[in-house]
């Protein structure tokens, strides 16, 4: 075999892809149901907008980003997430000027130069919820109840919501400062990435994964005590409106995301085996970090192929009904079962004919084999009476119709067996 797909991407194949197009549609539903509406943004962007955004000293942009330069000597990114972009969409066709808040959701493949492992890609996809123009704390609550309403209907065995506050610039330097003077005396016992991190953004150490880097987190200051007064009333607020919602979480006080952008709420959705399998927050400075007017915003993303790995198998089991078959007995009937898959498909009905030359025999085991339940036969014979053979898969019934009956008789049927798989 000459070529196969680079590393850390993969095919999603027919007998998969059916769950992640229900997966998709149930995303859409709830989205549809809490007043969201889809953009569509590039998959790569200028690589400025992800410097700017995300931040020069994340992992992301310094380790993991697909950056190349077009014929143009233009700087490009394929977008490793897609608040970035959405941001930028959102200021670049003035959305701001439109009635707000700006509720919108995005769904498509993200690139990261990740190390590949189980259930993680290079390749990878996100749904993302974003809304621009609301700072109450009830915008954070919708996003939460919206991905709280997606993820039950999922049926995971086990999930958990865990909140945090990372604070606004009012309070955080003071946080951070606290935070510095217990960390430098262990600088020669956290991992390496973490005594980088000092210097740069420290409330990461607090959620490095390292071991011994976790013990230490364990003892830090914590920084619900330095949240000024808007921030902790911010913080109060929003989970009293989860209390009142029922929708049960937990305060996890280490719980910063690796992104730099995020103020006041941080948010995770946590599978006890999975680790995250959603996770976002508030960014209320980051439209204005990427040149727009001072304007709040909360987000959260989603992680595709997490939650299908996460979701119960019959939660997302497609009711599918499948096509009905066309079968030809005999030769030169090919342009009679065509025109017949061309009445039944124009009724809305799912139809295949025969394109391999098998016989009627071979048809019939393909049939069985590929679960079709209802076979329409075409022979020469009977076609000069005007007659078709319907067999009934499932009971092994034959009978004849008048080639007139036919689409009557099988949309009949084809809704019996809609309801019935409903
Ligand atoms: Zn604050
Ligand atoms: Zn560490």
């Amino acid at each position: 075999m000459k070529y196969k797909a680079p590393r850390g991407t993969r095919d999603i194949l027919p007998g998969e892809v059916e769950r992640w197009q229900q997966l998709e549609t149930r995303f859409r539903q709830y989205c549809t149901l809490y007043g969201f509406s889809e953009i569509r943004t590039p998959i790569f962007e200028h690589t400025e907008l992800f410097l700017r955004s995300v931040g020069e000293d994340t992992d992301i942009v310094s380790k993991e980003m697909y950056s190349f330069q077009d014929r143009s000597k233009r700087q490009l990114t394929l977008r490793p997430e897609g608040t970035a972009a959405t941001v930028r969409a959102y200021l670049e066709n003035n959305l701001s000027g439109q009635p707000q808040p700006s509720k919108l959701y995005y769904q498509g493949p993200m690139f990261r130069y990740d190390r590949p492992q189980a259930g993680r890609y290079r390749q990878f996809h996100q749904f993302g919820l974003e809304l621009f123009g609301a700072a109450g704390a009830a915008a954070d609550a919708e996003i939460i109840a919206l991905s709280h309403d997606f993820i039950r209907s999922l049926k995971i065995k086990e999930v958990n919501l865990e909140l945090n506050s990372v604070g606004c610039p009012d309070c955080r330097p003071a946080y951070r400062d606290s935070l510095l003077s217990y960390l430098e005396p262990l600088a020669e016992e956290v991992c390496p990435d973490c005594r980088r991190r000092f210097a740069v953004n420290p409330l990461r150490v607090l959620d490095c994964k390292d071991e011994k880097c976790r013990t230490l987190a364990a003892g830090a200051p914590v920084l619900e005590h330095f949240l000024c007064q808007p921030c902790a009333e911010h913080f109060n607020q929003l989970r009293r409106l989860l209390d009142r919602l029922a929708i049960p979480f937990t305060v996890n006080p280490r719980l910063v995301r690796g992104l730099d952008y995020y103020t006041r709420t941080a948010l995770e959705f946590v599978c006890p085996d999975l680790g995250s399998i959603a996770g976002g927050g508030r960014y209320d400075y980051l439209v204005e970090d990427c040149g727009g007017p001072p304007t709040p915003a909360v987000g959260v993303a989603f992680g595709v192929e997490r939650l299908l790995l996460a979701a119960d198998e019959a939660a997302l089991q497609q009711e599918a009904v499948p096509p009905v078959f066309i079968a030809t007995a005999g030769e030169n009937l090919e342009e009679e079962a065509l025109a017949l898959a061309a009445q039944l498909r124009s009724r809305g009905i799912a139809a295949e004919t025969e394109l391999m030359g098998r016989t009627l025999k071979g048809q019939m085991k393909q049939c069985g084999r590929k679960g079709y339940d209802l076979v329409l036969i075409l022979g020469q014979k009977e076609l000069s009476q005007d007659l078709v053979a319907l067999r009934d898969m499932r009971t092994g019934e034959q009978k004849e119709l008048p080639r007139k009956q036919v689409l009557d008789t099988v949309e009949q049927l084809r809704q019996a067996v809609e309801t019935s798989a409903r």
